[in-house]
């Protein structure tokens, strides 16, 4: 599969205006994958500058007409899926199966925008006098300004096109440096699919601080969607307060997952396996910490042992390896560094713990006796390693998986009952309940706390670019 390298902006793809250029790797064996444009400044300004030009075009243009732009990118990804996902592999590192599944998760944001850009609605109220009529329509935001993250370099950059797109508004995207070759193959994606010029831009500066900021501060920029970390989701709202930016935030996690007392420990197993596994560990809804009832404790690692133990690694091109590369050396040892701070802690290794030679690869890794409150079950690990503390009392599990600045996503397993009693309970913006995965284009995404600020899929999801208007009618 062979993905443009360069920038694209007012339908070209072209050179960063001063040549430069930045290497993306292979995270299996370190080798250069390509050399991609490094946008200038100047280049990300010119990227706003069409999107603000192509604007009233796009938001006037019938939305059955942007509609069957979006199906067509459906379609296209559909058909092109398993070339779509090897690109994933090579940039990111994920095994083949994960990236497959990711190419059609990202698929799926376009048609199920597509449906969405037809039913944009508005209201009609009488006021309590009952004179006057107040007509509210829902139009595009303006110029967005997407910025995505490396850890689904195609589903998170899909999940914001296509609303936006929908809605009316044109669009820059910014992806992460380490994945820029998705991104480039989605937006050319959109070209083929007839996108007017000007409406979807991409732009790779390389240090994005600078550049992001100089757009954040160009007036026609309305909207920005960010998908990352907290630590720079915090600084980009800082930069979006100075031209009161609208602002939407998918941002860190750090889930629990609890398994309570008489719970069917090969369920819970199995959907821990999905919880922890999916995309390698390196998902904002990976399972974090297991907090796991006393009476269970002692069979739930053992079975979650034998089940990591299991898992074949190697690099994600070998379809039959399970567990593919981190994205990159730095992002392995940040994993190696939490795990042996919590054995320093007193953890137990119980499988796993050693980093290989050669490529960013870590193993499957299962920890017990981890204690609360230890940095490992603070922040994100974003690897492949379970750390399981064990719990006494209900109320006691509720509070430790509260005890944390994200409110992302939590997974509840236990009777049906009781699981849904503790569910309501967790402060997220997601709850599973006797489930592993719960990501679905159909449900709206999204978290509480410091995780983030809106909700992305769903029919929520569209509202994100679209704003009210009210007109007043005298009557
Ligand atoms: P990151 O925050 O380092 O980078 C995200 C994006 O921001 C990248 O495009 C990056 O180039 C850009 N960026 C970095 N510094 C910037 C700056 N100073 N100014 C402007 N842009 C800047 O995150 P990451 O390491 O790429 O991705 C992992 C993070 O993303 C994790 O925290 C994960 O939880 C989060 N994430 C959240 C969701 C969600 O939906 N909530 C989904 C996927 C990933």
């Amino acid at each position: 599969m062979i993905s443009p390298h360069d920038l694209f902006i007012d339908g070209q793809w072209r050179p960063a205006a001063d040549g430069r250029r930045f290497v993306v790797h292979d995270p299996a064996d370190g080798s250069e994958l390509a050399q991609f444009a490094a946008a200038t400044e100047a280049d990300c300004l010119a990227a706003v500058d069409a999107a603000a030009d192509a604007l009233s075009g796009w938001a006037t243009t019938p939305p059955r007409q942007r509609s069957e732009i979006l199906r067509t990118c459906f379609d296209i990804l559909t058909a092109e899926r398993e070339q779509f996902a090897g690109l994933i592999v090579a940039e990111n590192g994920k095994a083949y199966a994960d990236a497959l599944g990711e190419a059609s998760y990202a698929a799926e944001f376009f048609r199920w925008f597509a449906e969405e850009a037809v039913r944009i609605g508005g209201d009609f109220r009488l006021s309590p006098s009952g004179d006057k009529t107040i007509v509210v329509r829902r139009d595009p935001i303006g110029v967005s300004v997407l910025i995505t993250p490396w850890n689904f370099p195609a589903a998170m950059a899909t999940r914001k096109i296509a609303p936006a797109l929908a809605a009316g508004c044109s669009v820059v995207l910014k992806p992460a440096s380490q994945t820029p070759l998705t991104a480039a193959y989605v937006v050319e994606v959109l070209r083929r699919a007839g996108v007017p010029a000007g409406v979807v831009n991409l732009v790779t500066p390389v240090p994005a601080g600078p550049a992001v900021s100089a757009m954040l501060h160009h007036p026609a920029v309305r909207k920005l969607s960010f998908t990352g970390s907290t630590e720079v989701g915090r600084l980009l709202l800082r930069e979006a307060a100075d031209q009161v930016v609208s602002s939407s935030m998918e941002l860190g996690g750090n889930a629990p997952f609890v398994v309570l007392p008489g719970a069917d420990v090969d369920a819970a197993v199995e959907g821990a396996m999905v919880a922890k596994m999916r995309n390698g560990g390196s998902a904002c809804t990976a399972a974090n910490r297991f907090y796991v009832h006393d009476s269970l404790v002692e069979e739930f690692t053992a079975r979650i042992t034998v089940a990591m133990k299991g898992i074949t690694m190697g690099p994600g091109a070998d379809r039959s390896n399970e567990l593919g590369a981190l994205v990159s050396p730095e992002e392995r040892d940040k994993v190696a560094r939490l795990v042996d701070q919590a054995v320093a802690d007193g953890a137990t290794l119980a499988l796993g713990g050693e980093t290989p030679e050669v490529g960013a690869f870590y193993p499957p890794t299962v920890l017990t006796d981890v204690r609360h409150g230890s940095e490992i079950n603070q922040i994100e690990i974003f690897g492949p390693v379970t750390a399981i503390v064990s719990f006494n009392d209900v109320d006691e599990a509720i509070a430790m998986a509260n005890d944390t600045i994200y409110g992302l996503i939590a997974y509840v397993y236990g009777d049906p009952a009781q699981a849904l009693a503790v569910a309501q309970r967790i402060d997220a913006g997601m709850v599973a309940v006797n489930r592993g995965v719960l990501s679905d284009p159909a449900a709206p995404f999204g978290g509480t706390k410091q995780s983030g600020l809106g909700r992305e899929g769903s029919s929520e999801g569209i509202l994100e670019f679209l704003e009210e208007k009210y007109i007043g009618i005298e009557v």
